[in-house]
């Protein structure tokens, strides 16, 4: 069992997820989870398909004891963050991630800084996902991140899917009050709420329920 029963990512099928909200929202029922957000990728999501997306957030989430969040998982590019203003305003929340292919650490920060000065972001998805292949930045760098993250009030999610960030950045997140997520991004309902790699590593870094992003809803 869970000490703080959430996920903050999963998608259905208005991405690429497999399941309806409804099969998402009863997976976390059948888990015990306090908090469940359903996130689907944005590139998905059109001016009309959005009021329907949230629609079904809110008329599932009305007859579950789980609390269901509407957000959605937007792309960061160079261009920035592409989930637009409308439906921004319409959501609980906004995870901003990379998707994209790239050659070094220092391009994908760079992409992450953009995300992290953007007002419409609330949280960095999988942060370093892909550094095994693309290289680790050095210590340095990851201290401007931090720093960002920390004077724009942004949240990292501990993505139990790419098992990212690792411990020593969780415990930085802790130390500066940048707040933190558990994240299963579970593309079909059974995995919903497969999320103990985040807690057990959010509690070996110290992590505490105020830490949380989402912990007065839990
Ligand atoms: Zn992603
Ligand atoms: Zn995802």
């Amino acid at each position: 069992m869970l000490e703080f029963p959430h996920d903050a990512h999963t998608h259905t099928v208005y991405s690429d997820g497999t399941g309806a909200i409804a099969d998402n929202i009863a997976a976390a029922e059948e888990r015990g989870l306090g908090v469940l957000a359903i996130t689907d990728h944005s590139h998905y999501l059109g001016p009309r398909s959005i009021n329907r997306y949230v629609r079904d957030v809110r008329r599932w989430a009305e007859d579950s004891e789980v609390t269901v969040l509407a957000g959605i998982e937007g792309n960061i590019t160079v261009n920035g963050v592409d989930v637009p203003e409308f439906m921004v305003k319409k959501l609980d929340f906004v995870i901003a991630s990379v998707h994209e292919w790239l050659e070094t650490p220092e391009e994908y920060l760079g992409l992450v800084k953009i995300a992290l000065m953007d007002g419409n972001v609330d949280v960095i998805g999988h942060f370093g996902a892909n550094f095994p292949y693309i290289g680790f930045p050095g210590r340095e760098e990851l201290e401007e991140i931090l720093e960002l993250a920390e004077a724009n009030g942004k949240a990292f999610e501990i993505s139990s899917r790419y098992k990212v960030p690792d411990r020593d950045f969780i415990a930085e997140c802790i130390k500066r009050g940048i707040k933190l997520t558990f994240a299963s991004d579970a593309h079909f309902p059974a995995g919903v709420g497969r999320v103990s790699w985040s807690e057990k590593v959010f509690l070996k870094a110290g992590g505490r329920k105020e830490d949380l992003l989402f912990a007065e809803l839990l």
